[in-house]
């Protein structure tokens, strides 16, 4: 049988109004802001009104390190939202937004896929609701107010060798990655070396994501730090006074979107950091948010547990007190058989072997898992090529380790596909077993953080960090940053720093290339490895097969 696309499913789906979509949330149609029919941001007014409400169960989407054939952490995320309300559960979905430049790259959707999807997808991965432009904007005046404020006279003694601040635009775009600035005389300023990162990768964004409200984000913004003066003292954003005009382009960005799946069931999309110098999830405000309006949250990390998840627990439940009742960890039998060692090419041939070996990758991130102190289930994202033996060796290999796994198949059937999962997660989420703490504690000092996760999570012998490295953790500590936490920037694709080593790998070091202090969102970048923050584009963009059909329609996107 053949399969209908993404963009196909997406198309027909019978998309609810938003306000109705509100009410299923209890959110007046005076709360929502519509940008469209289809799409709403939820007014502070409301969400300041909610905020001695009961929170519900807050459950985590995570998945093994991803591998060329995919996870299907989104899908799985979608499907189990839709099959919690299946069951009649009150359940939101929360997940990121994504970023706009890619797509004519590559890269497939981010809405989820199959029958599990959330609409409308086209828009949630253009333009949205423009809060990436605003992001962009608000990073933008930043930039030209730095050297504007060098044009001027320089008085806060900016050492234009050292401005750290670069620029942002939303788009893969390699040739901007390191430029020269202010060039062409006198009325043009003092030319200096810059350079751009995808917007995804601004510092604005992981704070716009970890805010709790508009203060807490003037603040943060006003933390940041921008360029040294020759004395290596810090310039921060709110010597320049930026804080309060970002805040301003940033306000309608701070709140949260409600879209809907598939299936009528509500979603928040809202906010899209970098998995790797961020932290990787959709914004604190939606997740809150949503926990006061529903009984179950189902939100998804990026990239694999040992990374995402390990984030989002450190960073995002530890600043913004939040703590999951069970985490689902996506797996499939595609990627436990790469994981095993088989090409992607040959994915297709049944091999139970290949299945049992790459299990080992699942294994050790279960264990992670389980040391936060959360229940972990496992969801097989069902790909209609599996075969039965396939997924009873997964299941098998799950329950040796005194977990479960369960079959989901969502992708296909949507939530009827999926309620045996929900009805398991339900069923752990209720016996609030979970006992959540994050692996290390914030005094701390910085660079045991690291090692704590380079050895408990990737279980590697150690963080390797020069003596340069460990001075500047160190005058960061006396700075009064030491009990931030750490933000791991390594290869999504193994637990070590080597993409190609994939299940468990053991014996390896972790080197620390560079630390970044990202003050204003309120973490330490521990880069281990090449770490790209702009993208460039393939030889072949998808971009050349993207057009409007007749009907207004586009084609080509996915
Ligand atoms: P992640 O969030 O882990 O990056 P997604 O959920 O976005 O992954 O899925 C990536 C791609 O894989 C999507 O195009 C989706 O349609 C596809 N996909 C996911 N699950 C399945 C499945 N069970 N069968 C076939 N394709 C799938
Ligand atoms: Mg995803």
């Amino acid at each position: 049988m053949a399969h209908k696309t993404d963009i196909q499913i997406a198309r027909e789906a019978s998309k609810l109004k938003i306000q109705e979509i509100g009410a299923v949330l209890g959110i007046p149609p005076d709360d929502l802001l519509p940008y469209g029919h289809d799409k709403a941001k939820v007014s502070q007014s409301f969400i300041d009104g909610v905020q001695d409400r009961a929170n519900g169960k807050l459950i985590l989407v995570t998945a093994i390190n991803p591998t060329p054939a995919g996870e299907g952490k989104t899908t799985t995320t979608v499907g189990l939202g839709d099959g919690l309300n299946r069951i009649g559960k009150n359940a939101c979905i929360c997940i990121r937004e994504a970023s706009l430049g890619p797509n004519f790259g590559m890269k497939g959707g981010a809405a989820g896929g199959g029958y599990a999807q959330i609409v409308p997808m086209e828009e949630m991965n253009l333009h949205f609701t423009g809060d990436f432009h605003a992001v962009t904007s608000a990073h933008s005046l930043l930039s030209a107010l730095i050297d504007n404020h060098i044009y001027w006279g320089n008085e806060l003694d900016i050492d234009v060798r050292r401005v750290v601040w670069r620029r942002v635009v939303d788009m893969n775009d390699r040739a901007l990655r390191q430029i020269n600035v202010s060039l062409g005389g006198v009325a043009n300023g003092f030319p200096r070396e810059g350079g751009f990162d995808i917007t995804v990768a601004s510092e604005v964004m992981a704070i716009l994501c970890l805010s709790n409200d508009l203060n807490d984000l003037q603040k943060r913004l006003g933390d940041m730090i921008v360029a040294y003066r020759r004395d290596r003292t810090p310039v921060f954003a709110r010597d320049l006074k930026a804080d309060g005009a970002m805040t301003v382009l940033l306000k309608d960005a701070m709140q949260p979107n409600l879209v809907q799946t598939l299936e009528n069931n509500p979603a928040f999309v809202h906010g899209g950091p970098f998995a790797n110098i961020a932290h990787g999830c959709n914004s604190v405000i939606a997740t809150k948010t949503a926990l006061k309006l529903a009984d179950y949250v189902v939100t998804e990390a990026g990239f694999g547990a040992d990374l995402g998840a390990e984030k989002f627990m450190n960073i995002k439940c530890r600043k913004a007190g939040l703590a999951p009742s069970v985490v689902v960890c996506v797996a499939t039998v595609r990627a436990m058989k790469m994981n095993g060692g088989v090409a992607k090419a040959d994915l297709g041939t049944e091999s139970v072997e290949a299945v049992e070996k790459g299990c080992s990758n699942l294994g050790r991130h279960i264990e992670n898992l389980k040391s936060f102190g959360v229940p972990v289930v496992v969801a097989i994202n069902h790909f209609v090529t599996d075969t039965d033996a396939e997924v009873q060796a997964i299941k098998d290999f799950v329950a040796s380790m005194g977990a479960e796994a369960i079959l989901s198949r969502h992708w296909e059937l949507g939530s009827e596909g999926s309620e045996a999962l929900a009805t398991r997660v339900a069923e752990i989420a209720d016996a609030d077993t979970a006992n959540f703490a994050p692996i290390y504690p914030d005094d701390m000092p910085l660079a045991e953080k690291i090692q704590t996760i380079c050895k408990k999570i990737y279980r590697a012998d150690e963080a390797v960090m020069n003596q340069k490295i460990l001075n500047q953790l160190k005058d960061w500590e006396d700075q009064g940053y030491g009990n931030l936490p750490v933000c791991m920037a390594k290869t999504q694709y193994s637990f070590s720093t080597d993409p190609t080593q994939r299940g468990a790998p053991t014996g390896h070091t972790v080197p620390v290339r560079e630390v970044r202090l990202s003050a204003g969102a309120g973490f330490v970048v521990a880069v281990c490895g090449e770490i790209m923050t702009m993208p460039g584009l393939p030889r072949r963009p998808s971009a050349e097969t993207i057009i409007l059909n007749g009907d207004g329609q586009i084609e080509g996107l996915f």
